[in-house]
C-alpha cells in the first residue's frame, strides 16, 4: 500500500486575515509526520476546526518571520505544553530563528515550560557550500530513511526559505507476482523484499525480479518571496507547488519594484519552468476576497497548453497525493 501524503490548508490568506482566509499556515501529514509549514495566528483553532490535533505536530517549518506567518506560534506551544507533548518538537527556520523562538517563548509561554524543543536554523546560500567552495542554492535539512526535507533561499524583505517535502524513490514487492507464483506468507517474504535470492517449494526465487519501483514524490511550499531562480530548483519536477499568489499580474506591474511578492503569474512560471504536476495558489491578498478567480484565471491562461493543473483552496480544505 502507498501511503498517502495529506496536506490541509489551515490559512490561505496573508497578511490581514478576511472572513473567508485565515493566517497562513499547512499541515503535512505523512505516516507518523505531521509537518506544519508556517503558523499565522489562529493557527491552533483551524487545527480544531479541520479535527486535527496539534499534539501530533513533529516539526515545523518557519518560512520566515513576519507576523502573518508566526503569531501563532506561542499559543500553539502553550497549547502543546498543557496537553503534555512529550515529544521532541523540531523548529527549523531561517537566520535568526533561535532568537525568535526564544523570545516568544519568554514572552508568551509558561515559564515552567517543558517543551523538548530543538531549533535549526538553515544556513543561508553564502554559509551553504559544497566541498569545493561553490554555494549552494539548496539543501537536505532532514534525512529519514524514506523521506527527506530540502530547502532553499528566498528574496524577500527579511530573512526567507522555501522548502520541499520528499518521500524516496521506494522498491517494494509485486503482490500480483507473489501470488502467481504461488509465493506462501511467511518470513521468507522480508528476505524477497531485500532483493535476496530465496529457495521456496525446493524453486530458487529471485527477490530483484519481483520488485517494482515506486517513483519518488515531492510537494514544495513556497511562501513570501519575490521571483527568483533558487524557487524554480527547489520545486524541479515536484507533483505539488503550493506557491503564495500575493498579486494580480496587472496589480503586480502597478507595484513595480515595490513588492516582495509573487503574482499570479510570476508563481505560475515557476511551475512551468519547473515542470510541476500541479500547481497551489496560497497566501491570497484580502483585496482578492471576493474573486478569487482573477488570480486563478491568470495563473490558468499563463499555464494554457501545459498539463499542470491549478488551483486555489478554501481554508480547511486538504489535497492527498
Ligand atoms: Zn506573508
Ligand atoms: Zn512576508
Amino acid at each position: 500500500m502507498v501511503e498517502k501524503i495529506k496536506v490541509t490548508f489551515l490559512g490561505t490568506g496573508s497578511a490581514i486575515p478576511t472572513a473567508r482566509r485565515s493566517h497562513p499556515a499547512m499541515l503535512l501529514q505523512y505516516k507518523a509526520e505531521n509537518i506544519l509549514v508556517d503558523c499565522g495566528e489562529g493557527t491552533q483553532r483551524q487545527f480544531r476546526k479541520a479535527h486535527l490535533n496539534p499534539c501530533k505536530i513533529t516539526k515545523i517549518l518557519i518560512s520566515h518571520w513576519h507576523g502573518d506567518h508566526v503569531l501563532g506560534l506561542p499559543g500553539l506551544l502553550q497549547t502543546m505544553m498543557l496537553n503534555g507533548y512529550n515529544k521532541k518538537l523540531e523548529i527549523y527556520g531561517p537566520k535568526g530563528t533561535k532568537q525568535k523562538v526564544r523570545m516568544h517563548l519568554d514572552l508568551f509561554v509558561h515559564k515552567g515550560s517543558k517543551l523538548n524543543l530543538v531549533v535549526k536554523e538553515i544556513p543561508s546560500q553564502i554559509e551553504r557550500r559544497d566541498r569545493l567552495g561553490q554555494a549552494l542554492n539548496k539543501g537536505v535539512i532532514f534525512d529519514d530513511v524514506d523521506f527527506y526535507i530540502e530547502s532553499a533561499e528566498m528574496e524577500h524583505d527579511c530573512p526567507a526559505v522555501a522548502y520541499s517535502f520528499v518521500v524516496k524513490e521506494k522498491k517494494r514487492l509485486d503482490k500480483e507476482k507473489l501470488t502467481k507464483l504461488k509465493i506462501p506468507n511467511s518470513p521468507l517474504i522480508s528476505e524477497l523484499a531485500k532483493g535476496k535470492v530465496v529457495e521456496i517449494n525446493g524453486k530458487k526465487i529471485n527477490g530483484k525480479k519481483l520488485m517494482y519501483k515506486e517513483p519518488a514524490r515531492k510537494v514544495t511550499f513556497v511562501m513570501d518571496t519575490r521571483y527568483n531562480e533558487n524557487a524554480v530548483k527547489l520545486a524541479k519536477g515536484a507533483d505539488l507547488l503550493i506557491s503564495e499568489a500575493t498579486f494580480s499580474a496587472g496589480e503586480a506591474e502597478e507595484l513595480l519594484g515595490k513588492r516582495a511578492h509573487l503574482s499570479s503569474v510570476e508563481a505560475a512560471t515557476i511551475a512551468k519552468k519547473a515542470k510541476v504536476k500541479g500547481l497551489v495558489l496560497v497566501h491570497l491578498s484580502q483585496r482578492y476576497e471576493g474573486i478569487p478567480k482573477v488570480i486563478l484565471g491568470e495563473a490558468v491562461e499563463f499555464l494554457k497548453g501545459t498539463e499542470i493543473s491549478v488551483v486555489i483552496p478554501e481554508d480547511l480544505e486538504s489535497v492527498e497525493l
